[in-house]
């Protein structure tokens, strides 16, 4: 069973790249945000609780997140394993994560991040939400909101994981599929 995290700035990615990983590799793809949006737009209690935090572009409470996250891996007891996408983003959610999966027998296999300068980002993001229809990529204000939340929050992840032996990093920048055999000359190695 392998567990990756796929580490990356708003904008670097993770998703895209989650759509081919998961296929190639078998693995249950797992993004906080996209969960977070599936409530928002089916109007959940839950849904309506993140969406004041993701509308400044702030992270929602840890606790709110965690649970989530949990209930989601639980749903999927048949997996072969699975590719953590925009979680986790703050320490005690890697340490919540760390503990959950040691509880059932596992572990994190790997963090690999997809490294790309903050302005190339900002453009990108600005380029999806005309048409991702996503309030928090359609505002350069909120995008640095993103920006500034990740390098207090998630960036210090990277020394976590580092301290594990569990980090990686590839090169964000270039086709999808250049980026795609990058993660995956990493993952091969595991
Ligand atoms: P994403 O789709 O990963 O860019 O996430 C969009 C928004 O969802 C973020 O800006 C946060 O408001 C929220 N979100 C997603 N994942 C998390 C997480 N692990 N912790 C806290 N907030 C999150």
């Amino acid at each position: 069973m392998i567990n990756i995290v796929l580490f990356g700035k708003p904008g670097a990615g993770k998703g895209t790249q989650a759509e081919f990983l998961k296929e190639k590799y078998n693995l249950t793809h797992l993004s906080t945000g996209d969960i977070f949006r599936f409530n928002i737009k089916n109007e959940t209690d839950l849904g309506k609780l993140a969406r004041t935090f993701m509308d400044k572009g702030d992270l929602v409470p840890d606790e709110v997140t965690i649970k989530m996250l949990e209930s989601e891996v639980d749903k999927n007891q048949d997996s072969a394993g699975f590719l953590f996408d925009g979680f986790p983003r703050t320490l005690a959610q890697a340490e919540a994560l760390d503990a959950f999966l040691k509880s059932k027998n596992q572990s994190i296999t790997a963090t690999i991040a997809l490294a790309a300068d903050d302005n190339i980002l900002v453009a990108r993001l600005l380029e999806r939400g005309k048409t991702s229809g996503r309030p928090d990529d359609q505002d350069e204000e909120k995008i640095r909101n993103r920006y500034q939340e990740y390098n207090e929050k998630t960036a210090p992840l990277m020394n976590y994981y580092n301290n594990q032996g569990k980090f990686h990093a590839v090169n964000g920048i270039g086709s999808v599929h250049e980026v795609t055999n990058r993660l995956s000359l990493v993952i091969d190695q595991l």
